[in-house]
């Protein structure tokens, strides 16, 4: 069993951090909102002060931060964990971040002699809860074998997508797609409703055709159909349309500095910006359906 820096336990991090003490390792959780380590406390994890206490000594250091600059922050600021940490140890980062920061960041965790993983995830809190998460992996394939088993705790799969980096951009061109998807799920839904065709009929006959997708049978934007998608406790989330919107800017940005096209990327920003500056942006990301049908 290891020794564990957790740094970040927010809505991910926290039930994360949870499903590492439940499987006997040593957890040291630290967050800069005392209340989330309170609770991790008494979910049996052991709190920690600051970054200082959760990562002095521990074999591995795991991180769920809510950006880029954060993650920068905790690892190469001052009293960071680049700092503090001992050579050799295991550097997870699983925030989901931008490419060159990722890079950037484990280019200097090399240099202090530490072994650094961007490691982000998709299933949002109830896969966070569950232990179920996807984890998407970048870095060398020693330190993904060292990771594996620990990420296996925390998800059900856990795959290696190449070189630093890899894993976020993996995760950005994911929650593209997720993001474009979402929209045309959610104009199929309204234009039936505007053509006499009730909802579960759509739902019955497209999650077995060809406009098949996640955001429609797992995450369903109209109440009924799928009983555990947000659409039926009001939007609550899930996974909030400012996390979404995040991930498109994330997107956006590094299709404009590798020169890709994406012009639904684009749309769907501008859609996703409309929404949250609406000030939904807590609510479910798939409550965008109301501001489509004019709600
Ligand atoms: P969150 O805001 O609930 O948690 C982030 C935590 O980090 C907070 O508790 C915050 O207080 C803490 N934090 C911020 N700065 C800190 C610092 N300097 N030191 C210590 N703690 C600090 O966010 P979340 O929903 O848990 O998401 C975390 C990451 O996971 C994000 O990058 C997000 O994009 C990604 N993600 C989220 C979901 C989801 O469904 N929520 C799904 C997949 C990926």
């Amino acid at each position: 069993m290891a020794t564990i820096g957790f740094i970040g336990l927010g809505n991910m991090g926290g039930p994360m951090a949870r499903n590492l003490v439940k499987a006997g390792h040593v957890v040291r959780g630290t967050d800069v909102a005392s209340q989330a380590v309170t609770v991790f406390a008494q979910a049996g994890g052991q709190a920690a002060a600051n970054v200082a206490a959760a990562v002095q000594g521990a074999e591995i250091v795991v991180t769920m931060l809510p950006a880029g600059s954060h993650v920068r922050e905790v690892y190469t600021g001052a009293g960071g964990v680049l700092a503090l940490c001992g050579k050799g140890t295991l550097l997870i980062d699983c925030s989901t971040i931008d490419v060159a920061t990722a890079r950037d960041v484990a280019a200097k965790a090399s240099e202090a002699g530490c072994e650094m993983l961007d490691a982000p995830v998709s299933g949002g809190t109830a896969g966070a809860e569950a232990g179920t998460l996807t984890f998407m992996v970048g870095g060398d394939a020693s330190a993904f074998a060292r990771a594996e088993p620990l990420l296996r705790v925390m998800g059900k799969n856990v795959l290696h997508a190449g070189d630093s980096g890899t894993g976020q951009a993996a995760k950005i061109c994911n929650n593209l797609m997720l993001g474009i998807q979402m929209i045309a799920t959610c104009e199929g839904f309204l234009l039936a409703e505007k053509l006499g065709l009730d909802a579960q009929k759509l739902f019955d006959i497209s999650s077995k055709s060809s406009g098949q997708s996640w955001s429609m049978t797992t995450y369903c934007p109209v109440p009924g159909p799928v009983p555990t998608s947000p659409a039926n406790r009001d939007y609550k989330p899930g996974f909030t349309a400012a996390m979404m919107l995040k991930d498109l800017k994330l997107a956006a940005d590094a299709a404009q500095s590798a020169g890709a096209v994406s012009p639904l990327g684009a749309l769907a920003q501008s859609l996703y910006g409309l929404y949250v500056a609406g000030g939904h942006g807590q609510a479910d990301f798939s409550g965008i359906i109301r501001m489509l049908a004019g709600r």
